[in-house]
């Protein structure tokens, strides 16, 4: 019996309205040696902006490709939860794991934050050349998953200024270890969330002071004490089968 084989999709941000699409070298290498594919075989290519087509292969070569468009795709609708996760900025293997994760479950938007105990500072350069990696890391868990709009993912601030940016959330939730609260607990259904969690440090009494002051409220997630990515994905999760799609 052949093996079910699930039609690959490819995320471009380009334009995807006409019948034929040329890509350039690397995405030529990507089609053949990442994904194995051959001329003649089928794709789904998507933009992020509304647009899914079906696609084969028109052309594979060394120094590029042609994709031939036909019918449109049904993008999957994002989940009715706007989920926004503060995340304090871990170690940096940690943190390419929670944005592909938090992809997966559906975050709207990631805002890394320094806190107190960050042990990562990034300069400006380097900070806007791992966002442009996180934003890839993104973008591939959206082509794996079969969403289509990646989260919106923000260049590192300080801890008050990513607080700041929420002004719409209508429940704002920081974890905490030590909270006996649970994130059902309140007989709320918010459609707007946020989320902050701590690096493996935990957070400091200055950023309790700041989460405090914008009105975070603390909750657990149980006896366990978590790494911070595990809590981050847990928090995703729980979200979303509270009051979003899982
Ligand atoms: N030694 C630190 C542990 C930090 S764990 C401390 O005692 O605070 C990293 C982050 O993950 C925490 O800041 C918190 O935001 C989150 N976290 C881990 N386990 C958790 C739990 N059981 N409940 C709520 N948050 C948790």
């Amino acid at each position: 019996m052949a093996a079910f084989r699930r039609v690959p999709r490819l995320y471009l941000e380009r334009d995807l309205s006409g019948d034929r699409l040329a890509l350039d070298a690397r995405e030529a290498h990507y089609l053949g040696h990442v994904l194995r594919l051959k001329r003649g075989d089928e794709l789904v290519a998507f933009n992020g902006r509304g647009t899914e087509r079906r696609a084969s292969i028109g052309s594979l070569q060394r120094r590029g490709a042609e994709l031939e468009l036909s019918g449109v795709v049904n993008a999957l609708p994002a989940s009715r939860l706007t989920l926004t996760l503060i995340q304090a900025l871990p170690k940096s293997d940690a943190m390419d794991l929670i944005v592909q994760k938090a992809t997966e479950l559906g975050a709207r938007a990631i805002v890394p934050v320094y806190s107190e105990f960050s042990v990562v500072k990034l300069d400006a350069e380097r900070a806007e050349r791992r966002v442009e990696h996180w934003r890839k890391i993104a973008q591939s868990a959206c082509e794996q998953c079969g969403r289509h709009v990646p989260p919106a993912i923000a260049a590192p601030v300080e801890l008050a200024g990513g607080l700041d940016a929420l002004a719409d959330a209508d429940a704002r939730l920081a974890l905490d270890p030590d909270s006996t609260a649970r994130l059902g607990g309140a007989a709320l259904s918010p459609r707007r969330v946020a989320c902050a969690v701590g690096p493996e440090g935990g957070f400091g009494a200055s950023d309790w002071r700041r989460l405090d002051a914008a009105r975070f409220e603390r909750v657990g997630l149980g006896p366990r004490v978590l790494r911070t990515e595990t809590a981050a994905l847990a928090v995703c999760a729980i979200a979303q089968s509270l009051w979003g799609d899982v």
